[in-house]
């Protein structure tokens, strides 16, 4: 049988509880009773001996000094002759008369249920001898005794019935947060739902933290699962674009084009789009590699500075077009272990967007230099700049602030970046402002590509 852990804290402490208080309680029964024994015999023979100091003895007999009871506390004391003759006291009824003299040693007298204890003791002097009794009841002295043990014997069921019950209930509110997470997990699992939480707010205890854990889990998950979904839904639509227009143009050159020139005119259309599409792909497949963890970087010392000359060389053309002036201060001979192909590419993303994203006419700066050690580059331009609220969206897949802007692009450039850059063991930053041009600083460090 499978007990929740609530019932098998409740039922081990309330064991333990019930065992260490019957030994606590019988220890103190035991020791208790032997206590009471040895006070009411002490008692017994104090009494006696008592009144065998204030006993005087002279020719006409035996007298006693005043205030002599023949009852205190309990105890009966009397006074006999040698032949067993009361000469003083009180002899309780259930004292046999008949009950032997024995000289300071305590009997039981048992009558009916009553026991008594009796204590003689002789008196000797040359005018003759006297016995002492002294006679206290046992269960006189046990009664208090027995009423407070009988007492604790009532109450004690109670009081472990009592700790039992609030063991559990205090074991159930510590448990009710576990089962709240049981009921997230639950519904997360039946419905997929991962807006669930568990909300268990602020709390000291082992069991918030993990509730904490768990909903700040369910966040990046959430989010994560949300990334993923939009970008499949992203990639999908990019690639969809492309495949209409080639799907259109073929259809269009198959049955109205004429002549030669509107064929080709159609396969340039359609060229075009396959290389924006084989170009998207190709990106995809290196950030889901990337994803995956497969993409291994291929490591090796590279002269970075000839590698963004010959960059900005072939993107100077491109920038002509838009009549951006390209300057650049590179600083030669900077090698570092990187992967090659992949700084090309962080490269050609960043002047690339310099060029799409600057003003005609406008400045565009790529300078490269090491700093404390580090390989810095900075590509500055003067063009569209970017609007707060959107910079920090902007290193995610398919974000584009104006998509109508760039139509060979799909938002993927700075993803990339973002991901070579920090493969490389670096860092990527912007500072821009809307209308005034952005500024892209890159960290490198020059050996340790992969950490
Ligand atoms: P895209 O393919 O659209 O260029 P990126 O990932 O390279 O995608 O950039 C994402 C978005 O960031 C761009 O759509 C653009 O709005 C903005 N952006 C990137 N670089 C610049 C820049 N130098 N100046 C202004 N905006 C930029």
């Amino acid at each position: 049988m499978k007990l929740s852990i609530k019932l098998r804290i409740t039922i081990w402490f309330t064991t333990l509880m019930t065992l260490l208080t019957v030994i606590i309680v019988g220890f103190m029964l035991s020791t208790g009773k032997r206590l009471v024994l040895a006070t009411t015999q002490n008692k017994l023979i104090e009494a006696v001996s008592d009144v065998s100091t204030k006993l005087r003895f002279n020719v006409n007999g035996f007298s006693l000094e005043e205030g002599v009871a023949t009852y205190h506390e309990g105890v009966f004391v009397s006074i006999y002759d040698e032949t067993g003759y009361l000469l003083y006291g009180e002899v309780p009824e259930d004292i046999k008369n008949d009950t032997a003299f024995i000289h300071e040693e305590i009997q039981e007298v048992h009558q009916g249920d009553a026991t008594w204890f009796v204590y003689d003791s002789v008196y000797k002097t040359k005018h003759g001898m006297v016995w002492i009794r002294g006679m206290i009841s046992r269960e006189n002295e046990y009664d208090t005794f027995h009423v407070m043990s009988r007492l604790v014997l009532i109450g004690l069921p109670f009081l472990i019935l009592l700790a039992a019950v609030g063991g559990y209930i205090i074991a159930k509110k510590a448990f009710r947060p576990i089962q709240k997470i049981i009921k997230a997990a639950d519904e997360i699992g039946d419905g997929k739902d991962l807006s669930q939480r568990i909300n268990l707010g602020e709390g000291k205890d082992e069991v918030y933290a993990l509730a904490n854990t768990f909903d700040r889990m369910m966040d990046r998950l959430q989010a994560s699962f949300e990334n993923e979904k939009q970008f499949t839904s992203d990639a999908s639509h990019e690639l969809r674009t492309p495949t209409t227009v080639i799907i259109s143009q073929c259809e269009y050159a198959l049955e109205h084009a004429k002549t030669v020139e509107e064929a080709k005119e159609a396969l340039d259309k359609v060229l075009y789009q396959s290389h924006k599409m084989s170009n998207l792909i190709s990106q995809l497949l290196l950030l889901a590699r990337a994803d995956k963890g497969q993409q291994k970087l291929n490591l090796e010392q590279i002269n970075l500075s000839e590698l963004t000359e010959v960059v900005v060389e072939q993107q100077t053309e491109l920038a002509q077009e838009k009549k951006i002036h390209i300057t650049s201060q590179i600083e030669p001979e900077i090698v570092m272990l990187g992967d090659e192909t992949l700084l090309m590419r962080m490269l050609i993303n960043l002047i690339s967007n310099g060029i799409s994203y600057g003003k005609e006419e406008g400045k565009l700066a790529i300078l490269l230099s090491i700093e404390k050690h580090k390989v810095k580059l900075v590509v500055q331009d003067n063009g569209i700049g970017i609007a707060k609220e959107n910079i920090h969206k902007i290193w995610s897949r398919f974000y584009q602030v104006d998509s109508s802007r760039s139509n060979s692009s799909v938002g993927l450039g700075l993803a990339m970046v973002k991901w070579i850059v920090e493969a490389h063991n670096g860092s990527v930053m912007v500072e821009s402002e809307l209308g005034k041009g952005s500024v892209f600083t890159v960290i490198l460090p020059m050996s340790n590509g992969e950490g």
